[in-house]
Formats: structure tokens, C-alpha cells, sequence
């Protein structure tokens, strides 16, 4: 290809921001347009990494360094006395979203991240494609990137008729400042890669970089991930706000009525390991229900679906962001290495889409036994009445090591 092309990138959080680089590396004019006002910053907990996002990140020209992430020695099963029953050697690495996101977006050139920009449509001819924008704006371009998360708009003018499926479950999240902690819990869980496991339900903490994405001992934050099953009527009810708006799309974190966050601490000291309760009813807690999508799809002329806005993979392998980094080096490398932008595209999908299927399964499996819990027990399996909490724990751990495996089997090795 000739010239230089121009991408437009919609959704400015990690899926797009890779995107953007990846293109702008193999010699394309990337711009990024995102929805929000502000910056993004303060968006974003706990996310775990793997060794391929590692990788990508460095070739967008982030180096992932030590004041990037924590890796735990050791991941511990925690009973509903606060005792450890399973202990065993882990090393996954944790960081946080506003930290990548932070290294990310300064690395790009400030034009080319357009704030208040939210896409209302695509339009294409024969040799370009245009955005649309509720600010009345547009913008012509020779490729438009698709990265605007689950509810993306550019997935719900090409596929109006996949949606996410609701899991039956929640992640009810947590942050606490490790100075807030109180300190004898340090030794026993900060230092720790925790879980809590008790029937029916999983929850999962660590330390993540801090407030002002410190690594240090005493300026860290302590995040909690605790997956919750919850009827569709209740999921009604808890993303209602106390004005009586429901918010189908999800509650901003604000809204959550006081009465549901009281009910949800209330199940945290009934439910938790004491240690992990303590931690959890000291924070504002928020939720995000979860999701299963699959697109069939992913390219549409000049349009392409990318991160979020094509799979939403549940997030127990934590496996979103490095997905997300997988498409975009995918994308960038098909097209720099194909003949044409045509060609380079139906390569992207080709690859992108069984290997976007296969994350999705990886992770639902871990979760069924979660989905299960809000059927009637009759209607439930041997499986999905008694768990064996090892194999839980041993299977959770394991999947980090399937991701490779996963990225392997598609081909994907290369772009890494
Ligand atoms: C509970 C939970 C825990 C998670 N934990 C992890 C983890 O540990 N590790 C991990 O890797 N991933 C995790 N994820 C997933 C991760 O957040 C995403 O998969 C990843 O960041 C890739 O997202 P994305 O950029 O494609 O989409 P998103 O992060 O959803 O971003 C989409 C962007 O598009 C913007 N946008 C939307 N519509 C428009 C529009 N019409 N016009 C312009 N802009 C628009 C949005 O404002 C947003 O900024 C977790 C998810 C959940 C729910």
C-alpha cells in the first residue's frame, strides 16, 4: 500500500489505544475518538497480565517494569474461619487498568486522542469510510476500528442481533488503599494471591499498584473480585437507582442505592474469610454483571470489531486486555503484511474470530458451575451442587498457562 493511510480507532480504553499504536508502528495515521469527556484515568481496578500482553505492550512502546505490576509468591485458599486450607506456588502478575491505560495514552500524540466524541454511525463507499458523531462531526478514513467495548455501537449497526448474554452472576469489585488496611492483615492476605471459595460463590484478591500507581510496600491498593450469582429480577433490582431508574447498560458505581451495598457487606461478613470481609466492608464496592459475546463477524467492508466491542470473555483468566492487545498486533500485522487492505482484513478475521471463540469458552467454563447457581437445585448437576475447591483452585491457576496454549493453537505466536 501507498500513501498514508488513515485509521480511525472508536473507543479510547485499552483495546483502542493498543490499536492505535500497532497501526501507528506499521506506518498508519491512527486516530482514537472516545465518548467520555475526560480522561479515563480514574476508571478501572485490578487486571491481571500475561506474558503476551507483556509483549505487546512493549512493542507499542510500553516497557511493563517492576513499578508496573505485583506478582504474589503464593495463591491460598481461605475458609470461612480465615484459615488456609489449599496453599501453592503461583506467579501471575497483577497490574492495574488506569496504570496501562496512563502509559498508553501519554505515549500518544495528544492530537490524535479526541475526547466527546461518541459514534453514532458508519457510512462507506467504495474506497473510504466515514465516522459519524452525536456532536454532528465526522471523519473520512480508510479503515475504522471498532473498539467500543460490549455495547459497541459499530457491532450494533453490522450485527444488530448479538447481544451479551447475561452469565447469572456478578463481580461485585473492591479497592482499598493498603494504607487503610489494617496492618496485621498484611502478612496474612496483602502479600498473597487469596481466594475464598465458599459454596456457590469465588472470590479472589490481591494487590494491585496504588493510588498513584505505587508499588511499595504500604502505598499499594488491595482489590477484590468476588463473583456473586444473582437472579435476572434481582440483577433488576441492584441496577435501579434510588430514583427508581433502572440502568439496564449498568449502574455507574455512585448510583448503587446504600440498601444494596448494605445487603452486599451484610453477605461479605456471612460469607468471606473474615480477613477478606474486613478489607471488603471498609471500600465502596461496585458490580458489573457479566457477559458471555461472540461475534460471528469481524469485518464489514472498512469496519472491523476489535477488544470488547467482538468478544466479551468472562474475566476469570483475566484475559480481556491481553485479548484485546492480541487483536490489535493481529490486525496491524495482517495488513502491513498483506497485498491490500482487503486482503489483510479478511486475515485479521480469519484468525481473530476462532481464536476470540475459543477465550470466550475458556473462560465460561470456569464460571458454569457460578451460572448454575441460580437454577433450582433440582435442575443442577452432581457438578454444579458440590465442588471440589482444589480443583477449582488448581483449574483457575491453570488457565494462564491455556492462554498460551490457546494463542499457540490459532497461530498467533507471531505477532507476540
Ligand atoms: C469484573 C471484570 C474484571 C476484569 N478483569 C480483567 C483482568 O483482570 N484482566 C484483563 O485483561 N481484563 C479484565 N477485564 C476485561 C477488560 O476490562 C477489557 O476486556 C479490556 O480492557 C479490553 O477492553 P476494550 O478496550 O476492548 O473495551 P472497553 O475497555 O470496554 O472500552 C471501550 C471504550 O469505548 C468507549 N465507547 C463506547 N461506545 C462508544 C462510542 N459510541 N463512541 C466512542 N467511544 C465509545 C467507551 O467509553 C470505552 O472507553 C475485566 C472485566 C470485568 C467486567
Amino acid at each position: 500500500m501507498s500513501g498514508t493511510k488513515r485509521a480511525h480507532v472508536i473507543g479510547g480504553s485499552l483495546g483502542g489505544l493498543l490499536a492505535a499504536h500497532l497501526l501507528r508502528a506499521a506506518g498508519w495515521d491512527a486516530v482514537v475518538f472516545e465518548r467520555n469527556e475526560e480522561e479515563l484515568a480514574s476508571r478501572g481496578v485490578g487486571l491481571g497480565t500475561h506474558p503476551q500482553l507483556i509483549a505487546i505492550l512493549k512493542r507499542a512502546g510500553v516497557d511493563f517494569d517492576e513499578s508496573m505490576g505485583i506478582t504474589p509468591p503464593r495463591g491460598v485458599c481461605l475458609d470461612g474461619s480465615g484459615k488456609i486450607i489449599i496453599e501453592q506456588p503461583m506467579a501471575r502478575t497483577l497490574s492495574g487498568w488506569a496504570r496501562l491505560y496512563g502509559a498508553l495514552r501519554d505515549a500518544l500524540p495528544a492530537d490524535s486522542y479526541r475526547l466527546g466524541k461518541r459514534l453514532t454511525r458508519v457510512t462507506q463507499d467504495a474506497d473510504s469510510v466515514t465516522a459519524m458523531f452525536a456532536d454532528g462531526g465526522s471523519e473520512r478514513g480508510d479503515l475504522l476500528i471498532g473498539a467500543d467495548g460490549v455495547r459497541s455501537a459499530v457491532r450494533a449497526q453490522y450485527l444488530p442481533h448479538v447481544e451479551p448474554v447475561y452469565a447469572g452472576y456478578v463481580a461485585w469489585r473492591a479497592v482499598l488503599d493498603e494504607a487503610q488496611v489494617p496492618r496485621e492483615l498484611w502478612r496474612e492476605v496483602v502479600e498473597l494471591y487469596a481466594f475464598c471459595l465458599p459454596e456457590g460463590e469465588q472470590c479472589i484478591s490481591y494487590a494491585v499498584p496504588g493510588r498513584d500507581n505505587d508499588t511499595a510496600v504500604g502505598r499499594r491498593a488491595y482489590n477484590i473480585v468476588w463473583y456473586h450469582p444473582t437472579d435476572r429480577d434481582t440483577l433488576i433490582d441492584i441496577c435501579t437507582d434510588a430514583e427508581g431508574r433502572h440502568h439496564a447498560a449498568g449502574i455507574p458505581p455512585l448510583l448503587i442505592r446504600p440498601d444494596v451495598i448494605a445487603r452486599i457487606k451484610a453477605d461479605a461478613k456471612a460469607l468471606l474469610a473474615p480477613q477478606i470481609a474486613t478489607i471488603f466492608v471498609r471500600t465502596a464496592p461496585f458490580f458489573q454483571p457479566i457477559y458471555d459475546l461472540v461475534s460471528p463477524r469481524l469485518v464489514f467492508g472498512r469496519a472491523v470489531l476489535a477488544g470488547d466491542a467482538a468478544f466479551v470473555a468472562r474475566p476469570h483468566a483475566g484475559a480481556g486486555t491481553t485479548k484485546a492487545a492480541l487483536d490489535a498486533a493481529c490486525l496491524a500485522d495482517s495488513i502491513r503484511d498483506a497485498g491490500d487492505l482487503d486482503s489483510g482484513l479478511l486475515r485479521y478475521e480469519r484468525i481473530q474470530q476462532p481464536f476470540g471463540q475459543a477465550i470466550v469458552e475458556l473462560n465460561r467454563q470456569e464460571g458454569l458451575y457460578l451460572s448454575a447457581q441460580i437454577k433450582a437445585k433440582t435442575a443442577r448437576t452432581a457438578a454444579e451442587l458440590h465442588r471440589d475447591i482444589g480443583a477449582v483452585l488448581h483449574a483457575h491457576i491453570a488457565r494462564s498457562d491455556q492462554i498460551g496454549d490457546i494463542v499457540a493453537a490459532h497461530g498467533l505466536t507471531g505477532h507476540v
